[in-house]
């Protein structure tokens, strides 16, 4: 049993169970003659000297923590390091006195110290390796930008081309010919792609295609970008997506009472390989009509449970201005609709969509009622700074924006990954929302798909090691959104729960909330 520590206000100045655990080992006498040599001896006097001279913690602990070193390496104990009894007592009080929360030299030292350290020990690894393993496109900025320079000659493209939507857009890549132009790839693979591309539609910004890093196998942004032969090797049949089921007005999926999402267009700047939403992302680009949409937002205006309308796709933000800007004053015109999202991976795939007047829209409306723009972020590499001033800027004017990552293998699917992703995601202004296990139904990407439990070990080991606001829900896609984060409370005797802590396995107990004290009618209050 750790000794409790025991701060009594009427008689300060004594030392408490931790300090004189310490004082005894100090003073514990050695197994062999002393071995302090005289550059010690007056290293130790310094060290006194400090401690005593000043109003200040650390020096005392500074002290405290040599006298343990040599004492542990049966160098000397207290007698011989020429300090003594009373001036290291004297010591030990100062310390509990100058620190405002009254924490012991013996608290601080042997037990605060090594809890932090093994704390520290527990993101070593990571430190050491999440920057080559998983950077950022910010740490990689440079390359991006010898890149982009390449991929605007080659597609002959000017400033304005590349800085501009329809400029990104015009450009797209969608063709191996030209793909092949702006990324060394090897005659099968090129072959490979081509062969796929006859079913499964690819399309990269030149932006995107700028994130590719040139010479490494398997890059994060290839692989969500250009289809692969697996595509079309990987046996099984495709359920039809669930939305037959889940529509029950034109546009409209609907899983849930207060939550409900209009499809507003099938498009998006990239396509990605693993694409849920691959039957509706279809072959060509379409565009709606207003008479589409009002019978959506007819369907909205007589369900008066709803509450809140995610304006998703495709993605949303490839809706030119003035369709978004009506469409959110029509949301906003209803009564019963008190909060909006837009689904849109936009700021990651072509970010300079993002311009003032879509800002000014997005203001506009998010001061009548809340907008939560969320997008989808996979890897550290899609934040550059270009993506990051989108996401500050889009952030600054409405509530949120909140990421959906996708479990990818080969992409995120290890904890230096993931954890890098989720705090490069915070640190561009963009919350960690959800971690969705990438779905049964589509054989297309079985090849990108991630079991479970590996999945639930990464969302886990986050706990405590990152901030919490940083953690996404870990989610599988089945009709609804299903959490797959698994229970820490191990045991439960007697209304005594026993909780695991996800970061190191460690116990603790606690005790629930006495059901008969629950029972009883409300305190004062209630009369
Ligand atoms: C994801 C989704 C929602 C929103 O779910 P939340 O858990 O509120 O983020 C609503 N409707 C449909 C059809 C969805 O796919
Ligand atoms: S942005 Fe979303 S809807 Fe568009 S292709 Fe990617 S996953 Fe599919």
């Amino acid at each position: 049993m750790a000794p409790v520590a025991t701060v009594k206000i009427e008689d300060m100045p004594s030392i408490d169970g931790y300090t004189e655990e310490l004082m005894a080992e100090l003073q514990k006498p050695l197994s062999k003659a002393p071995g302090l040599g005289s550059d010690e001896k007056s290293e130790i006097k310094g060290l006194y000297e400090q401690a005593d001279g000043q109003n200040l913690t650390a020096p005392i602990i500074n002290l405290f923590s040599r006298l343990l070193d040599m004492r542990r390496q049966e160098k000397g104990c207290s007698g011989d390091f020429g300090i003594s009894e009373d001036k290291l007592q004297q010591l030990a009080i100062k310390h509990q006195q100058i620190d405002e929360h009254m924490v012991s030299v013996g608290g601080r030292l042997a037990r605060a110290l090594p809890i932090a350290g093994e704390a520290n020990s527990r993101v070593e690894e990571y430190l050491a390796q999440k920057d080559q393993v998983a950077p950022s496109g910010i740490e990689k900025w440079e390359q991006i930008q010898e890149n982009t320079a390449r991929i605007m000659s080659e597609l002959k493209m000017n400033d304005d081309d590349w800085n501009s939507f329809q400029g990104q857009i015009r450009h797209a890549i969608d063709s191996v010919a030209t793909l092949s132009k702006l990324i060394d790839l090897p005659e099968d693979v090129l072959e490979s792609i081509a062969r796929v591309t006859k079913s499964y539609r690819m399309r990269l910004t030149p932006y995107y295609t700028s994130l590719i890093m040139p010479g490494v196998i398997n890059d994060p942004i290839m692989l969500q970008s250009v289809p692969t032969g697996e595509m079309i090797e990987n046996a099984g049949i495709e359920i039809p997506p669930v939305a037959a089921d889940h529509s029950p007005a034109r546009l409209i999926d609907q899983f849930y009472p207060r939550v409900l999402t209009i499809k507003v267009t099938n498009m998006c700047a990239m396509y990605c390989t693993h694409c849920l939403r691959l039957a509706h992302i279809g072959r060509k680009d379409h565009t709606y009509s207003k008479e589409a949409y009002n019978e959506a937002l007819e369907y909205i205006r007589n369900n008066e449970q709803v509450r809140d309308v995610l304006i998703t796709g495709g993605d949303a933000f490839v809706l030119p201005n003035s369709m978004l800007k009506w469409l959110l004053e029509e949301l906003d015109k209803i009564d019963h609709i008190k909060i909006k999202r837009l689904g849109t991976r936009i700021p990651v795939t072509a970010p300079m969509r993002v311009n003032e007047e879509l800002l000014d829209i997005l203001e506009e409306s998010s001061d009548k009622k809340p907008i939560r723009v969320v997008t989808q972020i996979n890897t550290a590499q899609e934040i550059t700074p270009v993506s990051r001033d989108a996401f500050r800027r889009i952030s600054k004017r409405t509530f949120t924006v909140l990421n959906q990552a996708v479990l990818l293998k080969g992409i995120n699917d290890t904890r230096t990954k993931m954890w890098k992703l989720c705090e490069t995601v915070q640190e561009a202004y963009v919350r960690p929302y959800y971690i969705f296990n990438c779905s049964h139904r589509n054989p297309q990407f079985s090849h990108f798909r991630v079991p479970l439990e590996v999945g639930r070990d990464i969302v886990e080991s986050m706990y405590g090691n990152i901030s919490g606001d940083a953690i996404p829900r870990y989610i599988a896609t089945a009709g609804g959104k299903i959490p797959l984060h698994r229970s820490n409370v191990v045991k439960l005797e007697d209304d005594n729960y026993t909780l695991r802590k996800p970061w190191n396995g460690e116990e603790a107990e606690y005790p629930d909330a006495d059901p008969k004290v629950y029972a009883r009618e409300l305190f004062a209050f209630s009369r």
